[in-house]
């Protein structure tokens, strides 16, 4: 069977201040000592990216940014581009956020220029799938993360997946308190697995993929039990350096 080695990442969001992520970041990195079963990621908001760099490294936190522009560069006021964010330290970068995708209308073909964009720009994408409540009452889960999935897989072809790492985060479950239980998230890893398969094996049984959607410590080792679940994206738990640490634990 193939090892994957856990990941967690922490999705600050817009949160946070110089005063309030210097102690943060001092607790998370003293914290994570010389554990590396788990690889640990930290996405703060771009403009703390430098001050976070300060504490990445091999063995440390590693960096990565919320959103990238899917442009190379040139006339595109407020836009980052993966090129600025490798350059700033960067390994990593979230994708298809559902809060990019619902509340700025990022469309699966926009997601899916960014996934090429991050990696053309030597990033690792984090790509986000994930269906809302609607969705998952009306039964179409496995229809909207294959849409959202294929996207991508039409776009940059399954080779590109050598190089990211997808995180399943059911809409409803984000900062809700709410959580899949440890069946629904594995059922979802799953099919995303299988789906992936259907094209190239290896790669899929390679991938990491991520559980996101109100992991807590209390929840944490429960969810990362199942068998296709390699860590999590962590949201307000990524605030705390006491809860982070324990979730990232958790995922050892
Ligand atoms: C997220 O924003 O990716 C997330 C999972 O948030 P939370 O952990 O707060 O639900």
């Amino acid at each position: 069977m193939t090892k994957r080695r856990a990941l967690v990442a922490g999705n600050w969001k817009m949160n946070g201040t110089l005063a309030s992520i210097r102690p943060l970041l001092a607790a998370i990195s003293g914290g994570i000592g010389e554990e590396t079963a788990v690889e640990v990621v930290l996405c703060p908001p771009f403009v703390y990216i430098p001050e976070v760099s300060g504490f990445a490294g091999p063995g440390r936190v590693g960096l990565g940014a919320q959103d990238v522009s899917e442009r190379e560069g040139g006339a595109y006021t407020g836009e980052i581009s993966a090129k600025m964010l490798k350059d700033c330290g960067c390994r990593y970068v979230i994708v298809g956020h559902s809060e990019r995708r619902t509340l700025y209308g990022e469309q699966d073909a926009l997601v899916a220029e960014k996934f090429s964009a991050a990696q053309a720009g030597g990033l690792t994408p984090i790509l986000c799938l994930g269906e809302s409540a609607a969705e998952r009452e009306a039964g179409h889960t496995e229809a909207v993360i294959a849409r959202q999935l294929d996207a991508v897989i039409t776009q940059a072809e399954v080779a590109a997946f050598e190089h990211a790492v997808i995180a399943y985060e059911p809409v409803w479950a984000i900062g809700t308190g709410k959580t899949a239980t440890p069946d629904e998230a594995q059922a979802a890893h799953a099919f995303i697995r299988r789906r992936l398969a259907r094209h190239d094996r290896r790669i899929a049984a390679e991938l990491r993929i991520l559980y996101g959607g109100s992991v807590k410590a209390d929840n944490a080792r429960q969810l990362f039990n199942g068998a296709d679940i390699d860590g999590g994206l962590i949201g307000g738990a990524s605030l705390s350096a006491e809860d982070f640490l324990a979730i990232c634990r958790a995922a050892g």
